[in-house]
């Protein structure tokens, strides 16, 4: 059997090619960054550990399908310690503050207690969540689909009068996302399906890349494919920038879709779902800026994730005006003793993110100073809501958009990839690439409700579907239809 490439080594990625190695397949993954994991990474300052992605990790109960393919990748190990937070995440502002809690009934009597007015949608909502978790019924569960599918946050968070309840609805992630990803994420959070590996993302991506090395997979970093040669509607060699060819018998894109239409192949060959949302107009993304800070932990006025106003004259925060801050004080190895690492993240819509991207390209010098410009009122709101922190934050790094965009060439620095309001996208996209005889899909864009779960989930239905493909010729069906959610 010939060689299976694999395009990006995200986690839709390195799971596809684990999946293929486990069974005897040579499989190589040509990722374009020196390191394995994709978003799933982190990095030091000053003696500090930044971690981008992992705030929570649904799957990580003991028994679930999920934990057994974060288990069979290697994202959890049977020594991965795993933290349960006291909540969700906190939101503070409108004179008051409501949690997500572990209970969800006392979630839904705090949210009473907040805006009796609200008691409909609360009631709603709360229901939603119950089907959602598990044992649900599956007419509830349907029932909680068919009505928050089609709506994002914004439009969700509009629903309700009271200010803090709206904002606590956005808070998860910006306006643009479905709610659905809310509803799916509290909902494993309360089934106790949703902790912390500790170490964080550095050791989850570490973990995976072994995995597929000691299944004898292999990895070359610093490839970043730029050309295909295609013949007779196979893809049978893949060109890399560092001047590297590599023949494949099989090619698996686990890129960002907008690299892997439109850079690589051709637009007409993206799924029709993806073209019609054409990508650029009118095609809801998020992405966020990031400021990182270390702190003497003796000051940290809170622990887990706490959202707040952020527009105490935050500038990049204009277009949402609330930002998430969140304490790594349970990873005492991320920061030098009696110190603590503090991340803030505001979420961006497009627009914005496309002004960080041009303003990156246009002028370095510009870009350095608004990033600096950033911090300073970050800073400012941060002392603002917790006065403790006056004179006790040291500014580690700022990224922003761009530093996605150049990362892992997101398509508007957006990482979360199914963005989905009004329902544009169908719940699931195709594994095959039409038109082309060897080539397939894998990415965290291909189903809802998206995040590490769907990138992982379309990793391993795409390397079901080669092997299928490769045992029977050309089936017509998949090979299993897993359900949406965690
Ligand atoms: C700040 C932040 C917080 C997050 N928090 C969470 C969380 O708490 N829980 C959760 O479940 N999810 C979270 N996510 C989302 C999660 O990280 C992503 O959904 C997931 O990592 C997507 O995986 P992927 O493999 O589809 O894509 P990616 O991670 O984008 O991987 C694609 C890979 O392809 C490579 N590539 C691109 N172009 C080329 C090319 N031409 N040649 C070779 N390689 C190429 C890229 O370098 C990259 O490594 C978070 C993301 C971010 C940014």
């Amino acid at each position: 059997m010939g060689e299976i490439v694999v395009v990006g080594g995200g986690v839709a990625g390195m799971t596809a090619a684990i999946c293929l190695a486990e069974v005897g397949r040579r499989v190589t993954v040509l990722e374009k960054t020196d390191r394995i994991g994709g978003n799933l990474c982190a990095w030091k300052r000053d003696g500090c550990l930044i971690d981008n992605c992992l705030h929570w990790l649904c799957g990580t109960r003991r028994g679930t399908s999920l934990r057994s393919l974060w288990e069979r990748i290697g994202m959890l190990d049977d020594s991965t310690k795993l933290r349960k937070t006291p909540y969700f995440y906190r939101s503070i502002g409108y004179g008051g503050e409501i949690a997500l809690y572990r209970d969800l009934e006392r979630t839904e009597r705090e949210m009473l207690l907040i805006s009796p007015e609200d008691r409909k949608e609360t009631a709603r909502l709360i229901g939603a969540i119950s089907a959602l978790r598990a044992g649900g019924s599956v007419l509830s569960r349907a029932a909680a689909l068919a009505r928050y599918a089609p709506l994002s946050l914004g439009a969700l968070a509009r629903r309700f009068r009271h200010p803090l309840l709206r904002a606590m609805l956005t808070d998860y992630i910006g306006s643009e996302f479905s709610s659905l990803g809310l509803l799916f994420a509290y909902a494993a959070y309360l089934d106790g399906n949703a902790d912390l590996p500790s170490g964080g993302s550095l050791e989850a991506a570490r973990r995976i890349e072994w995995r597929l090395l000691s299944l004898g997979g292999k990895i070359e970093k610093g490839s970043r494919v730029t050309r295909l040669l295609i013949d007779h509607g196979r893809v049978h060699t893949l060109l890399c920038a560092n001047g590297r060819a590599y023949p494949a018998e099989t090619v698996i894109f686990a890129s960002d879709p907008h690299v892997t239409f439109g850079k690589l192949l051709p637009m007409e060959l993206a799924p029709r779902a993806l073209r019609k949302g054409d990508f650029g107009r009118g095609y809801p993304t998020v992405s966020s800026i990031h400021a990182a800070f270390s702190v003497d932990a003796a000051d940290l006025p809170f622990t887990s994730t706490v959202c707040i106003d952020g527009r105490a004259g935050c500038h990049a925060a204009r277009a949402r005006g609330r930002m998430a801050v969140r304490a790594f004080d349970h990873e005492p190895d991320f920061a030098p003793d009696g110190k603590t690492v503090i991340q803030v993240m505001l979420f961006v819509d497009g627009e914005e993110s496309d002004a960080w991207i041009a303003l990156a390209e246009r002028d370095k010098g510009a870009y350095a100073r608004e990033k600096k410009r950033f911090a300073r009122d970050v800073t400012a709101a941060l002392v603002s809501a917790f006065p403790k922190f006056k004179g006790s934050l040291a500014l580690l790094d700022v990224w922003t958009p761009a530093s996605y965009v150049r990362y892992t060439d997101a398509y508007r620095g957006d990482y979360m990839g199914y963005v989905l309001e009004g329902a544009r996208l169908p719940l699931r996209l195709p594994t095959k690439i039409k038109g082309l005889e060897n080539a397939y899909l894998a990415s965290g864009w291909q189903s809802m409700p998206s995040g590490l779960p769907s990138a992982a989930r379309s990793g391993e239905r795409t390397a079901e579907r080669v092997l299928l493909e490769a045992k029977a010729g050309h089936p017509e069906r998949e090979l299993r239809k897993s359900r949406v959610g965690y």
